[in-house]
């Protein structure tokens, strides 16, 4: 299994940055975890838009789905395959939330190129070789942590505060995408979000083989929040940023 960072900012892209974004890849599957600000351009990058099998978007704040509405118009005009859908899973109500800023026929346009599910963190779905599994999390809005097994697994946290819930799905992870929006100097904000130290701490209790660090504030100094989270696991850590690939 592989996966690809295509943003890893939190709220609004840094220099060089786009906002949450990650392809997961094994065979001929491959699933985009997120389309936050900057992602399709960095898509691009890597893949062609219609070989996706699915994108799953994990909650509904701007830098978690902004950039659907570029990749409508890829797919309304150039894309590769006709007629081409994406199969998009995401919290309820999510096609009229992200149709209501569109005129009625700009809607009914959008409306053919993402087939849109609810997720439903009871049940389980299968996309060839992956398997793909939710857990709600701690979040102002509905929003949902991802595990991804396939060969590996692989488990995204999306935007959260500290959770036994979440140190619990986490549990036999080979890579764990954690966000860390916070550090040491923003601890006891009143925010659903995870400092890294929060992060490792999850990691750790989690028995996680690796943690990822992502979703970090773009104003903060990222080699800070590495510290701070090494400070707690000690396996290894790893800070990411767009346009880098990972084999787990
Ligand atoms: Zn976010």
């Amino acid at each position: 299994m592989k996966f690809i960072v295509l943003g890893a900012s939190a709220a609004y892209a840094g220099p060089g940055e786009a906002c949450s974004g990650y392809l997961i890849e094994e065979g001929n599957t491959r699933i985009l975890l997120d389309c936050g600000t900057g992602v399709v351009s960095n898509l691009f990058n890597w893949l062609d838009p219609c070989k996706l099998n699915a994108m799953v978007i994990s909650h509904l704040h701007p830098d978690h789905f902004l950039d659907i509405y570029p990749l409508r118009y890829y797919y309304q005009f150039d894309a590769t395959v006709p007629s081409f859908s994406l199969r998009t899973l995401a919290p309820d109500k999510s096609s009229d939330f992200l149709g209501s800023i569109l005129s009625d026929s700009s809607k009914k346009e959008f409306a053919k190129f993402f087939r849109f599910e609810d997720i439903n963190d009871k049940i389980s779905y299968k996309f060839n070789d992956f398997e793909l599994r939710f857990k709600k999390v701690k979040h102002c809005e509905p929003t949902y942590a991802i595990a991804i097994n396939g060969k590996k697994r692989l488990v995204y946290s999306a935007d959260t505060g500290y959770s036994e819930g979440l140190v619990e799905f986490t549990e036999g992870a080979d890579a764990f995408i954690c966000e860390a929006t916070l550090q040491e100097a923003h601890a006891g904000a009143q925010v659903d979000h995870l400092t890294a130290k929060q992060a490792a701490m999850v990691a750790r209790k989690g028995g996680v083989k690796k943690l990822f660090l992502t979703h970090i504030w773009p104003g903060c100094d990222g080699q800070v929040s590495l510290k701070e989270a090494k400070e707690v696991y000690d396996g290894e850590v790893i800070l990411l940023s767009a346009n880098k690939l990972f084999e787990i």
